[in-house]
């Protein structure tokens, strides 16, 4: 996501209130902390063109045909040499789509064709049948086009030998077509990412659970879940940890072997809050604090020597946010993907929000194309971190910069749209 540098100031009078906290960093410095400790994943294996759905490409593929690989016609109408376009032509064979004509016409003949058909070597040009007439067999043409006009070339789509796609190409639906209509029947993609995920909290109950007294149901796990949902992920659940030391050791033990270890909960400053000290003890911590809100006690580090443990903050807004603005881009990177920037549109807002300088700040929010063409933005509302139905309610998030002190009704504001929570964004 963008970044604004935390190091900037407000600008002419100190701001009455500041946000900001000297031992965060900015969002930009914690991407680049997490990019430069990440081992790409290059174990491959084989799939079926019909699973491979959402896998990513491992290696390049060229393309291993000329597609089409044959002169096809682009109309229904009739195979001709153009040298012939002012005569009568005799209508000597027919080529449908699949079952080609010969090759030979003699002079002012030509060849019925269809969408689709070879279009036999004599003839270099196909007039569409709405521009012709027909009479006893012979065809005029009343309509003169240049010549190869309706005639597509062999290899126009993709020719032999060329790039077809690169490695860390994420696959679906034009992806796979692609490569099927290269004759593909299966392809090489990067083994799924292993993904362990567990939640923190002595407070935490499962829904199947009855809820005790000061209890809550346990959102996290589900939420992290789907926003990675992905052919391209394995996931498992480790289910929800004691806030004591031990249980922590236990279930870092249990995720040693997985390449991403996602808890929830457990790092801020609170008495119960062991995820920290016990990573330390146990792996490596590599930083924690950014200057945004919500997500500021995001902790990102490793157990074992290859994989990456993010410790998001418990609240479940906080563990959304920062699982789509970090977990997302590295797990692209973790396969060999491009990093894709999730895309921003200027909206202008309806509703006053407040915010005080010193995090980059991310509200949920409601994206609306108005009659005049132009994108508004509302407020869902409550924006404390706790509000999980503010994230159903939403479609976007408004961005505001380091610096901003709330905005409002009627500016403009960097909006980051997003198609649904259910939806996977990998
Ligand atoms: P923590 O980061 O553990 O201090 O938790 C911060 C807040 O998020 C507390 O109000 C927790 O009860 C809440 N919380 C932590 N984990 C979850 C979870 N998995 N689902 C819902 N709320 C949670
Ligand atoms: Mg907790």
């Amino acid at each position: 996501m963008t970044d604004t540098k935390h190091t900037s100031q407000v600008t002419g009078k100190p701001a009455k209130k500041d946000d900001s906290d000297p031992n965060s960093i900015s969002i930009q410095a914690a991407k680049e902390i997490i990019a430069a400790r990440l081992l790409k994943i290059t174990d491959k294996e084989s799939v079926a063109m019909d699973t491979a759905y959402g896998r990513i490409l491992a290696c390049d593929v060229d393309s291993p045909i000329n597609v089409p690989s044959f002169r096809a016609s682009a109309m229904d109408g009739y195979a001709y040499r153009h040298a012939e376009r002012e005569n009568k032509l005799q209508i000597s064979a027919q080529s449908l789509a699949g079952h080609p004509s010969e090759d030979h016409a003699n002079a002012n003949e030509c060849h019925r064709i269809t969408t689709g058909a070879r279009v036999p070597d004599f003839a270099d040009t196909v007039v569409q049948q709405e521009n012709v007439s027909v009479n006893n067999n012979t065809i005029t043409i009343n309509q003169h086009s240049d010549i190869s006009h309706h005639v597509r070339a062999a290899g126009s789509d993709s020719t032999k030998g060329a790039s077809l796609m690169q490695r860390g190409q994420r696959l679906a639906a034009a992806q796979i077509a692609t490569l099927t209509s290269h004759g593909f029947t299966e392809v090489e993609v990067i083994r799924p990412i292993k993904i362990a995920v567990f939640s923190t909290g002595d407070e935490l109950a499962k829904p199947q659970d009855k809820l005790q007294r000061g209890h809550i149901y346990d959102a996290n796990r589900a939420l992290i879940s789907g926003i990675l949902k992905s052919p391209a992920v394995d996931i498992n659940d480790l289910g929800i940890v004691k806030d004591t030391p031990e249980a922590l050791q236990e279930v870092f033990t249990l995720s040693m072997d997985a390449d991403v270890v996602i808890s929830s909960g457990g790092v801020s400053v609170g008495d119960a809050d062991f995820v920290r000290p016990v990573l330390e003890q146990m792996g490596e911590l590599h930083m924690w604090k950014i200057a945004m809100k919500p997500g500021r006690p995001l902790t990102f580090g490793n157990l074992a020597k290859n994989n990456a443990y993010f410790g998001l903050p418990g609240n479940p807004v906080s563990a959304a946010i920062t699982c789509m603005v970090f977990v997302l881009p590295a797990l692209q990177l973790l396969t060999g993907q491009p990093v894709k920037e999730l895309p921003r549109i200027k909206a202008t807002l309806k509703t006053t929000l407040t915010k005080m300088p010193g995090r980059v700040e991310y509200q949920r929010g409601v994206l609306t194309l108005e009659e005049n063409g132009l994108w508004s933005v509302s407020t869902t509302g409550i924006q404390d971190s706790h509000v999980v139905t503010s994230l159903h309610h939403a479609n976007c998030f408004v961005e505001l910069a380091y610096e901003s002190a709330g905005a409002q009704a009627s500016e403009e504001v960097m909006v980051i749209p997003f198609a649904h929570f259910s939806e996977s964004l990998l």
